[in-house]
């Protein structure tokens, strides 16, 4: 049990969306299922049931992001279905428009700024047609503060979206290659082995490591050193499948994760890439080698086992004097 709370705690975290919807069901399940109650007892069964609904609609969606439903449509669901509820209760009770303005303000975070703010402006068009913004005694104050809140709402939204996917960026991208990092790496690695395990479609790993890259630097600078990187990561990405993976996992220690490479395909692609770095990665005129050490995930084996295998092979190909590819294969 708190597994699973810190689990959803940190779930929440990494995707806002999911604590909105939780929110959503935590105000739906204390305030307005009590209101619910309320009403029937208060003898307004159509405002009970339209509560009940609303609280049951909200529910479902929060269950479906809870069970790592895609987001993006349920955003707009979960928007047109709450939407549509906080106009049904301002055609119920002229105090009911009310509830549009947390509706609109939440909605704003679950879906892009043009579908939250199509949907403002449809409630405020049936708030007219329907006669509840006449009801309301002043329609044009609720329709501007309606507006006005969709605005604030989407703007907030767009800032807090490009914040996060800046910070994202920061925290997986390393800022002189371009390639994935190594915190980026060992999330790969986990999805990886648990897609391995679900549906057994062979994966690689490739350790490569620059030869005598210290040499380089030593002779031409770290400039050079820093652009021969940078090149060096052009040359692999322009080489390996776009479903390949490079990250950079320190110094000029590159790993490539290859989904769907079975060990001939791993022989072939990475024979291919020795080759290309050989004759096309310059340090100031100066030819510049690689060493890979490979190896493909085999079945019950997990992330230290077969990164170390891989790790194993890189050393043997610098042992065998660089320049070289060595496969690792399980029980050779
Ligand atoms: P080996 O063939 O055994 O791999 O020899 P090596 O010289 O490549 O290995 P070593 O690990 O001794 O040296 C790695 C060098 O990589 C040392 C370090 O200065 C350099 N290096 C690490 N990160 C960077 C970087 O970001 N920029 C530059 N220019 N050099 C870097
Ligand atoms: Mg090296
Ligand atoms: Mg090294």
């Amino acid at each position: 049990m708190k597994d699973a709370l810190t689990n959803l705690r940190q779930r929440a975290r990494a995707d806002f969306r999911l604590g909105v919807y939780l929110a959503f069901a935590a105000l739906a399940l204390g305030l307005v299922l009590p209101l619910a109650f309320v009403r029937f007892a208060q003898g307004a069964p159509l405002h009970g049931a339209l509560n009940l609904a609303v609280v049951a609609f909200i529910v479902g969606c929060t269950t479906v992001a809870l069970r790592g439903g895609n987001l993006d449509r349920l955003g707009v669901v979960a928007s047109i279905g709450t939407v549509v509820g906080g106009c049904a209760a301002a055609a119920v009770s002229t105090s009911g428009a009310l509830w549009l303005y947390p509706i609109i303000l939440a909605i704003a975070v679950l879906v892009g700024p043009a579908v939250s703010l199509s949907l403002c402006l449809a409630a405020v068009v049936f708030l007219w047609i329907e006669g509840a913004a006449q009801a309301a005694g002043d329609p044009l104050a609720l329709s501007a503060s309606l507006a006005s809140t969709g605005i604030f709402a989407a703007v907030f939204a767009r800032h807090a979206g490009r914040r996060r996917a800046l910070l994202e960026q920061m925290a997986t991208v390393d800022p002189l290659t371009g390639a994935e990092n190594r915190r980026a790496l060992e999330v790969e690695i986990a999805i990886a082995i648990a897609g391995f395990r679900r549906d057994g479609r062979p994966i690689a790993l490739a350790v490569t490591d620059l030869d005598h890259f210290k040499r380089v630097n030593d002779r031409h600078g770290h400039e050079v050193g820093d652009r021969v990187l940078q090149d060096f990561v052009r040359l692999v990405q322009s080489s390996v499948r776009r479903t390949d993976r490079l990250f950079r996992y320190g110094g000029e220690e590159f790993v490539l994760l290859m989904p769907g490479t079975d060990e001939l395909g791993l022989e072939l692609a990475m024979s291919h890439l020795r080759s290309q770095v050989r004759d096309g990665l310059r340090a100031a005129g100066d030819s510049v080698t690689v060493s890979i050490g490979a190896a493909v995930l085999a079945p019950g084996e997990d992330r230290d086992a077969w990164f170390g295998r891989a790790d194993h092979a890189l050393y043997r190909a610098k042992d065998g004097g660089r320049n070289r590819l060595v496969i690792d294969a399980p029980g050779r």
